[in-house]
């Protein structure tokens, strides 16, 4: 599965259409909403998990570029906290792409931070929440006005 976080800047004239909608049914993509603030007939900003294959993705990117979208991948930072960590091992058993692993000699757990998508489901499974992630970013809202970078 291929998971992906987006800052999505929308243009004016697709505030009433379900441009969500057809992301998720005409291209088969899982949307995860992070952060959304559209109102009728203004600019509006969200910012998006989209999962699925990555040939749906990216066709599902182009359905919203044709609309006039403005697209940027945010890179989704994911480090381990290696004082909390106690090497239960639950994560390697949520990781989609192995980025965590058991190595068998020693039964440690392993993070290998180029490996990682950031899909978060470490984040969600840690019981010490030894696992941090950050979207690492800074945007502005259609008012202008600066909000902080998202973390959980
Ligand atoms: S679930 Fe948390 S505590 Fe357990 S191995 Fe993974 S990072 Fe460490
Ligand atoms: S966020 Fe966690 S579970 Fe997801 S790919 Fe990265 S290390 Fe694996």
């Amino acid at each position: 599965m291929y998971t992906r976080i987006y800052y999505f800047r929308f243009p004016k004239d697709t505030s009433d259409q379900p441009v969500i909608y057809h992301v998720i049914k005409k291209h088969d993509v899982e949307v995860n909403i992070l952060r959304a603030d559209i109102l009728p007939q203004r600019e509006g900003v969200m910012i998006l998990e989209l999962r699925g294959t990555k040939v749906n993705v990216k066709h599902a990117l182009s359905y919203l570029e044709g609309l006039g979208v403005s697209i940027e991948r945010l890179a989704t930072r994911v480090r381990r906290d290696d004082e909390r960590c106690f090497q239960c091992g639950a994560c390697t058993g949520v990781c989609p792409v192995a980025s965590l692993s058991i190595r068998r000699e020693d039964m440690r757990v392993l993070f290998d931070p180029d490996k990682c998508t950031g899909c978060g489901q470490c984040v969600l499974i840690c019981p010490v929440r030894a696992m941090e992630m950050s979207l690492g970013r800074e945007w502005f809202d259609p008012e202008g006005s600066r909000t902080p970078s998202i973390s959980r």
